[in-house]
């Protein structure tokens, strides 16, 4: 397996995502075993021809824009250099039928979306579309979410669904490390970096652990 993500109970794949059980597969693809051999070697070739193979794969691939990834949480510390070092492109969004067909849709206006949701008519609602402010994609509301608002007394988000996903993506640590010194004992550490709490309390795990105690 390799360049492979997510996949499991797989052997001999390349290039694949989230597959189970399977062998002999490229870029997702199923091949006879023969056929595999041979394209993995031209791809491997190529790769190293071109000084690619064992490194991460280019930005080029990306079929998220990167803007809207998990990934950006690291990217917005990028600067323009280094985004094009690692091929990582901006792309308009909506390439490609992306967004899909909002010709049945009625855009209207962020603001206009009411407080209360118990104020919404479902079924003239669910016709309704909306650019977010936050992601510049259209948007709209299933009846089936609008619904469980309505039970449970809750306001309408005014953003993308994928908006809540990021600010999540932004709680977490991030795979970048920094250097510092425990806040208790001032012992060196070294830190996950997090975006929405980059002045946190930080303790070595001795620490840590001691106030985890002392907190019952
Ligand atoms: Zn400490």
């Amino acid at each position: 397996m390799e360049y492979c993500v997510e996949c499991q109970d797989c052997e001999d794949c390349f290039g694949c995502f989230a597959l189970r059980h399977k062998k002999f597969h490229i870029f997702n693809k199923p091949y006879l075993e023969d056929e595999y051999w041979l394209l993995l070697d031209q791809i491997k070739t190529a790769m190293l021809d071109k000084g690619e193979y064992g490194r991460y794969f280019s930005g080029k691939f990306f079929h998220t824009p990167h803007d809207m990834s998990n990934g950006s949480t690291i990217y917005e510390d990028f600067t323009k250099h280094e985004l094009d070092y690692l091929q990582i492109h901006d792309f308009d969004h909506s390439l490609d039928g992306a967004y899909g067909d909002w010709s049945e849709k009625k855009f209207d206006e962020v603001s206009n979306i009411p407080d209360d949701s118990l104020m919404i008519d479902i079924n003239l609602f669910k016709i309704k579309a909306f650019q977010c402010p936050f992601t510049h994609r259209p948007f709209t509301y299933q009846p089936i979410e609008l619904e469980l608002y309505q039970v449970m007394k809750l306001p309408l988000p005014r953003e993308h669904f994928i908006k809540r996903v990021f600010d999540l993506w932004r709680e977490l640590n991030m795979n970048v490390y920094n250097n510092g010194t425990c806040q208790k004992c001032e012992k060196d550490i070294i830190f996950a970096k997090n975006r929405l709490y980059p002045h946190r309390k930080l303790y070595c795990q001795s620490c840590y652990l001691l106030y985890l105690e002392n907190q019952g």
